[in-house]
């Protein structure tokens, strides 16, 4: 089923992501993962493609597995950053083999060392996203960032791109991670008024590892604020600990979505079954 059919359906979903191993090795262990996170009955399952071709060979099996042996809608992401336009369009042809209807249309991050991509590439989502359209009837999916992404300066110029992609027909968006709801809520007025209509699935990231996370808002400029740092200063080196705080903090914000009004919410819940199925059970009353 398309995302965007389910998005119009009058009732709270909850969608979870998960990324493909590293090596072949791995593949059992993220299939049992995702098994156990389908089995929450999510509106979708997200997977990830990884840049340069490492893991992303396994997106499309992943994704295929997920909705044939699994009974859950797919949502495969797809980069071209790394890819040729002949590759990419491989990937397409074998995601419309399979059965796949959801793409999430990415740029990807530029690889180090490369100054921009070849001309035989596409450059930026939004050329994707335009091929993808040619290529099938796909309901697509694209990112958006409500901090504004990391290599822009200039907020107003990176909605202004946004809109640019979501004219070339983008279903739905979903957004980088964030810590602070009153972000998005600022970030949803900001596109609203530039008429960015689409739905925007709020992408919420389950702390579950204080080290790998200050890495990672660095990278993607994400702000962390006080009340999240004071969570990280006292539970950061205790795992256990850590994970029941972040368990806690993201369903505290998603609460306040919900309460807000915001119906359609999507869960980094990274291969652990264990933090998507407590988050579910927090909600149990709210998704009644
Ligand atoms: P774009 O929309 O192309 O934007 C990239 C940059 O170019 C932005 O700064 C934008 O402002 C600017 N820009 C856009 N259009 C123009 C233009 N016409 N002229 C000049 N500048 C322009 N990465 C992966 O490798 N695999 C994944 O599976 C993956 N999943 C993700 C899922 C989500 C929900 C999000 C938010 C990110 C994900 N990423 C993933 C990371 C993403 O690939 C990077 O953030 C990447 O740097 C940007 O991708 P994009 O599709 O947003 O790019």
């Amino acid at each position: 089923m398309k995302i965007i059919d389910k998005l119009q359906e009058n009732k709270i979903h909850i969608s979870f992501e998960i990324f493909p191993p590293k090596t072949d090795a791995g593949i059992e262990a993220v299939l049992s993962a995702t098994e156990q996170i389908a089995k929450l009955a999510p509106a979708f399952i997200s997977v990830t493609y990884g840049a340069g071709g490492g893991t992303s060979k396994n997106t499309v099996q992943i994704a295929s597995d997920i909705q044939k042996k699994m009974g859950v809608t797919s949502l495969a992401h797809l980069t071209c950053a790394s890819s040729t336009k002949e590759e990419v369009l491989s990937v397409v042809d074998r995601l419309k083999a399979e059965g796949i209807e959801n793409i999430l249309a990415l740029r990807g991050d530029i690889p180090e060392g490369l100054e921009f991509p070849e001309t035989d590439q596409y450059h930026y989502a939004y050329e994707l996203i335009r091929e993808i359209k040619k290529q099938g009837d796909f309901c697509i999916g694209a990112a958006c960032y409500p901090e504004g992404h990391v290599e822009n300066e200039h907020k107003e110029d990176d909605i202004a791109y946004l809109k640019q992609k979501v004219d070339c027909g983008v279903d739905f968006l979903t957004t980088q991670m964030f810590f602070d709801n009153a972000i998005l809520y600022n970030f949803l007025y900001r596109i609203r008024e530039k008429g960015i209509t689409v739905p925007v699935l709020p992408g919420i990231m389950p702390v579950t590892n204080s080290r790998q996370m200050t890495r990672i808002c660095k990278l993607s400029g994400t702000v962390l604020p006080q009340r999240f740092h004071a969570i990280l200063d006292r539970f950061g080196e205790k795992p256990e600990a850590m994970k029941q705080a972040g368990i806690a903090y993201a369903t505290d914000q998603i609460i306040d979505l919900i309460a807000n009004g915001i119906d359609h919410i999507h869960i980094y819940s990274m291969n652990k079954p264990e933090v998507a199925a407590a988050i579910m059970t927090n909600l149990s009353e709210i998704l009644r």
